[in-house]
């Protein structure tokens, strides 16, 4: 599904509109998002590495996060995130590979083509700045994502391992029949490559069968399985 205009998204701190590399200089200087360190900075406990990743869709670029993770957290607790805003449907198998290691819930030597960890991994040990780590939910029906580690400061964390700091708009969907807003998708026809969205009034009049038609979401697993969009926030 390649599209022209890179979507856009707003920080969460100060509300501005960037594209998702405007983002990643943005949040290195916003002033808001400053600020919090500030207020961080007089809470109890001792400073910790806390890492800047942006998460995309591997090929299309249009979907995006950037996150802010504790460097205590571990590859396990980025995995869940992802599934609740993104990817679960039927709870599949998934995992990373960073630096020529697999990382998995269950590694399971035997069964590997490469060398293979726990996701119990801590962050901070296995993404620096710069490191761009692969990650794969569903083995079979594959999203496949690229999570690149931006920078590392030091600051103290409380609260949820992983937060949001920004994500793209949904992207433009049109049907392809008669070019107005769409709200589902027909993955039989995302399979074939073709034009695939659909409004309320084309989907019922549609070739292929509505057990192939999904709810467009925001997402990069998007007519994918049976993934219809995301858990109930809070995340
Ligand atoms: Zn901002
Ligand atoms: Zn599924
Ligand atoms: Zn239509
Ligand atoms: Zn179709």
């Amino acid at each position: 599904m390649p599209r022209k205009k890179a979507t856009r998204g707003n920080c969460v701190y100060c509300g501005k509109e960037y594209t998702r590399w405007g983002m990643t200089r943005h949040l290195q200087t916003c002033a808001v998002r400053a600020s919090t360190f500030e207020t961080d900075a007089k809470r109890p406990g001792r400073a910790q590495e806390i890492c800047h990743l942006l998460v995309e869709d591997a090929w299309y670029s249009n979907y995006w996060l950037h996150l802010e993770i504790s460097g205590r957290a571990t590859l396990d607790e980025l995995d869940e995130y992802l599934r609740v805003i993104w990817l679960d449907c039927c709870s599949h198998l998934s995992q990373f590979l960073i630096n020529e290691i697999y990382y998995e819930r269950e590694p399971e030597e035997e069964w590997s083509i490469g060398e293979t960890k726990s996701t119990n991994a801590q962050i901070g040990s296995v993404l620096r700045p710069g490191t761009i780590a692969e990650y794969e939910y569903d083995l079979g029906t594959t999203t496949e994502l690229k999570i690149s580690a931006q920078t590392v400061r030091s600051g103290k964390w409380s609260g949820k391992p992983i937060r949001l700091m920004a994500r793209n708009h949904p992207p433009e969907t049109r049907c392809m029949v008669c070019g107005q807003q769409a709200e589902w998708i027909c993955s039989e026809c995302l399979w074939e490559g073709e034009d695939c969205f659909l409004c309320v009034h084309h989907l019922d009049k549609h070739e292929h069968d509505d057990e192939m038609t999904l709810p467009v979401v925001n997402s990069p697993r998007i007519g994918m399985c049976a993934y219809d969009g995301p858990a109930e926030p809070p995340y």
